[in-house]
């Protein structure tokens, strides 16, 4: 603590104005017990996440997932091993996933009865021989499902809780400045408590994050919180500035101030924040990504040099500050690969498909990294020192590697699309695709400690491109299954395009998932938004597929695989006891994230409790 003592002094030491008024509080120490509280809210959050945390991480595999990118010697494909899974209400499946008694309003193609006969005769056939169901523990929204349905309701651009979160916080800022003080008279105060949230709002902002780490939050989901963290800082260092420019102003002596150096790093580091600030606003985010990030490379270095010379007491603020941001750095260069990839144009799907052969574990269904093209000659000087998110398209441990796809939807995309079509139609040939070096870093995000193979059942609802991480789940889910390491039954995957052309470059995925889930019950649903059902011919889709124009009637759906979860035993004459609820992911824009949250907080509770639980999982595209 002694350096709390000293920097008293060093405040001390500074100038007491005629009418402005020096708190008696120990300043230092107020603003030192308001960064311990903070702690002990994010103990609280830790605490009460441990057991899953624990669940998670009672099986080894668990500790090496999703934490370092890696090329791993391919094994044969094992043979599937049969289980002891029984669907009690076979027409119940019958109905939902295939009957031709039960047709799809407007779809292209049902699933011919006698497959989905065979299919459940295959399941309802399997002898009990070894298999190891991972360990489910729900997460706190199944424990209380009403007190998150309203934590969950949408407010503009957040949820409730997450509004209730920040004002808490704000709360605590308000107090600390106002206690025994007043913003008008004392504006030293402002000044402290903007100094004692730097290193909260830089451990925000890291991607390998302390409090992601100890919660089960990623670094993109707590991005608000940095954001507002920041804004309350400079909000604080403005009143904490402007009170002194007022105090002078009135003494006369602002420009006799302006002449002394502490004072001119105190405007210089105030300056920084706005900009930071400034820049920060979902509008520049939204229309020019790059000014906001340069902003940040420039200002914030010169924003902590500028604090330290402001006062020399801030420094251990600063440090802590520079300390996280140290770490992080270092594990983002320790997560840092970088290796030959191959892309591909999917012009049906407007987007790029990113081959990494040379790396092919290492990360968890729903994890994303960040990829830099080191190619100045096609993405030009400035898009190849770009890092854009992707989320990673594919399981672990498959001859093609890392598949990343990547929409077009701006410059950077755009230039990574043209330069693979030049390749594509060029000399190579159609399918050749182009070599480039890619940085790849991460993984990071991800379901947190949830394990899809955990549940019963499990929906996945993709927006566009969001199908990339729902497609990577699925295999998982059927690979595990067909060794015997989940417990999933039923799945659904869900997927809105604008043009039901969008399936066509992933009618072959599709078309194996369903003919790999021999011993799950899979339904894959695309809905197209733009094409009348006329413009589209009848196309020859697999059984288990089906295309239909509107929009998902996700409720309804969502009740059919409750329906589904609930016919299932595990060799028992009912499901009581055997299941272990249902996950619902949602991955696309953030329009589809709120209806999905919406239907998930409205399901009959009596059949909530029956299948245990449905839980969400969101991974929304944006920041
Ligand atoms: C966690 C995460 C996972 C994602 N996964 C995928 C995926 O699998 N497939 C896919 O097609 N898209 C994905 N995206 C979106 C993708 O990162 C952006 O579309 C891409 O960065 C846009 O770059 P641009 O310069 O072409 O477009 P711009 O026009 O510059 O930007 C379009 C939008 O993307 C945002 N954006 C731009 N650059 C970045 C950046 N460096 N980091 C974060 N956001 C940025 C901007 O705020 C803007 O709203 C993901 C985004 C996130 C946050």
């Amino acid at each position: 603590m002694s350096h709390l003592h000293e920097k008293d002094e060093v405040f001390a030491a500074a100038p007491v104005l005629p009418g402005v008024h020096r708190s008696t509080v120990d300043q230092d120490q107020l603003v030192f017990h308001l960064d311990i509280f903070l702690l002990a809210v994010l103990a609280f959050f830790t605490v009460i996440t441990l057991p899953r945390v624990f669940t998670r991480f009672s099986r080894a595999s668990e500790w090496t997932q999703g934490l370092f990118l890696y090329y791993a010697k391919l094994e044969a494909p094992p043979r599937p091993r049969r289980r002891p899974t029984q669907i009690r209400n076979a027409a119940t499946v019958a109905a939902r996933f295939g009957s031709d008694d039960a047709p799809m309003p407007d779809a292209h193609a049902h699933i011919p009865r006698r497959q989905i006969e065979g299919k459940r005769r295959s399941i309802a056939a399997s002898l009990r021989t070894s298999f190891f169901f991972p360990p489910h523990m729900p997460a706190l929204s199944t424990t209380a499902p009403t007190f998150a349905r309203i934590l969950r309701y949408p407010i503009t651009d957040l949820t409730l809780g997450q509004i209730v979160l920040l004002t808490i916080y704000f709360s605590l800022l308000v107090y600390a400045s106002l206690y025994k003080s007043s913003l008008f008279t004392d504006p030293l105060r402002a000044g402290f408590v903007a100094m004692s949230q730097i290193p909260v709002v830089v451990v925000l902002a890291t991607k390998v994050n302390v409090i992601g780490i100890l919660t089960e939050y990623g670094y993109h989901k707590l991005n608000y919180l940095h954001r507002y963290a920041g804004a309350f800082l400079a909000i604080a260092a403005n009143i904490h500035t402007l009170g002194y420019v007022y105090q002078w102003t009135l003494e006369g002596v602002f420009y006799e101030k302006l002449q002394t150096n502490h004072v001119v790093w105190g405007f210089t580091a105030t300056a920084c924040c706005d900009v930071l600030a400034i820049l920060s606003t979902a509008f520049w985010r939204e229309k020019a990504y790059n000014l906001f990030l340069t902003s940040h490379l420039i200002a914030f270095p010169i924003f902590l040099v500028a604090c330290c010379l402001h006062q020399p007491g801030m420094t251990p603020y600063v440090l802590a500050a520079v300390g996280f941001y140290g770490f992080d750095i270092l594990m983002r260069l320790v997560r840092t690969r970088i290796v030959t990839a191959t892309i591909h144009p999917v012009p049906e799907l407007g987007l790029t498909r990113v081959e990494v052969p040379s790396l092919n574990a290492g990360w968890r269904t729903g994890q994303h990294i960040r990829l830099r093209i080191l190619s100045i000659y096609g993405m030009g000087w400035w898009g190849s020192t770009e890092i854009h998110p992707f989320t990673i398209a594919n399981v672990e441990k498959t001859p093609e590697g890392m598949v990343l796809m990547c929409k077009k939807v701006g410059d950077w995309t755009e230039k990574l699309f043209e330069m693979a079509k030049v390749a594509e139609y060029g000399e190579g040939g159609a399918g050749a695709g182009r070599e480039v070096t890619v940085m790849l870093e991460g993984p990071y995000g991800g379901p947190g400690h949830s394990v899809f193979a955990s549940y019963s059942g499990a929906m996945f609802v993709a927006g566009g491109s969001g199908i990339t991480a729902a497609v990577s789940a699925v295999q998982e889910l059927i690979r595990k299954d067909i060794d015997g390491l989940s417990r999933v039954k039923v799945i659904e995957l869900v997927w809105v395009v604008q043009t039901h052309a969008s399936l066509t470059p992933l009618l072959p995925v599709f078309t194996s998932l369903l003919e790999q889930s021999t011993m799950t019950t899979l339904r894959i649903d695309v809905y197209y938004t733009r094409a009348a059902p006329s413009e589209v011919g009848k196309m020859e889709l697999p059984a288990g597929l089906s295309l239909s124009a509107g929009r998902p009637k996700i409720a309804k759906l969502l009740e059919a695989v409750l329906d589904c979860t609930l016919s299932i035993t595990f060799g028992s004459k009912t499901s009581r006891g055997c299941l272990a609820g249902i996950a619902v992911a949602v991955c696309g824009p953030p329009g589809l994230g709120e209806d999905v949250r919406q239907v998930v907080g409205s399901v009959d509770p009596r059949r909530r409790n029956a299948v245990r639980g449905v839980e969400l999982h969101e991974e929304a595209f944006g920041w």
